[in-house]
């Protein structure tokens, strides 16, 4: 098996949700008090959000970078960034590591085409969903199509995130709000909805929606077991 390198803290919220569905996985797939291995390196938050709004991008990549050197001296075998936004780096931070990164967006795409979806709906941060990083990767990469709410809308869903999930409030107005705008993205066409923060599945559930949810915390935690099991591999096709 190998070992997991986990960057956690952004926030911790969604880091415990990571841990618990990283075990729970390995339990059920080799069974008995079997659990995985991991390593993880957990930031303080505060200062992230900081320089992310204050757009100071080159300190955060910093921050990543430095973050995935301790897991990667812990003896992590890969790395999993434990947030959507923080992919924003994901590239850099790979480039001055010696190990892989398992892209949450790539295992999030896989997840969607094996589902014969092309329409999507994309929920997350106004950096997830306006940016090229994240928005960009799925119509570039993998061929989706990505509908992002309107700009009011976005910042809702954005202040959400900040304001409540990360601080471990869970509000039903909010929850509303988000269910109405799920239903505008189905309106609009989206075949299914990416929760593109790892706080929102907080929030909101399946039977919240009336299309599938792909859950990117679930989801990039569990590609996170199939690559930790294989014998041989390679972070792609952890997320096939
Ligand atoms: N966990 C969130 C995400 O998946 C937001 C927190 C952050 O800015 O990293 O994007």
């Amino acid at each position: 098996m190998k070992t997991i390198g986990l960057i956690g803290g952004m926030s911790w919220e969604s880091s415990i949700e990571y841990y618990r569905i990283i075990n729970k996985t390995v339990r059920d797939r080799l069974g008995d008090l079997h659990s995985a291995r991991s390593v993880m390196y957990s930031v303080d938050f505060a200062e992230i959000e900081t320089l992310q709004h204050q757009g100071k991008w080159g300190e955060a990549t910093e921050m990543m970078i430095a973050a995935a050197r301790h897991v990667e001296n812990g003896g992590a075998d890969f790395v999993v960034i434990c947030t959507n936004t923080m992919h924003k780096m994901a590239d850099d931070v790979e480039n001055h590591i010696n190990i892989p990164l398992l892209h949450i967006a790539d295992a999030t795409a896989e997840r969607i085409r094996a589902q014969g979806l092309r329409r999507i709906g994309l929920l997350g941060t106004k950096f997830t969903m306006e940016e090229d990083f994240y928005r960009g990767r799925l119509i570039e990469k993998h061929r989706l199509d990505v509908i992002i709410p309107n700009e009011q809308e976005r910042e809702i869903v954005h202040r959400v995130i900040y304001d409540e999930l990360c601080l471990g409030e869970v509000k039903p107005s909010s929850k509303a709000q988000y269910i109405r705008i799920m239903n505008n993205l189905v309106s609009n066409g989206a075949e299914g909805i990416v929760l593109g923060c790892t706080e929102i599945s907080l929030l909101v559930a399946e039977e919240d929606s009336r299309v599938p949810l792909f859950d990117t915390t679930k989801i990039h935690a569990m590609a996170a077991v199939e690559y930790a099991l294989e014998p041989h591999g390679n972070p792609e096709s952890a997320t096939e």
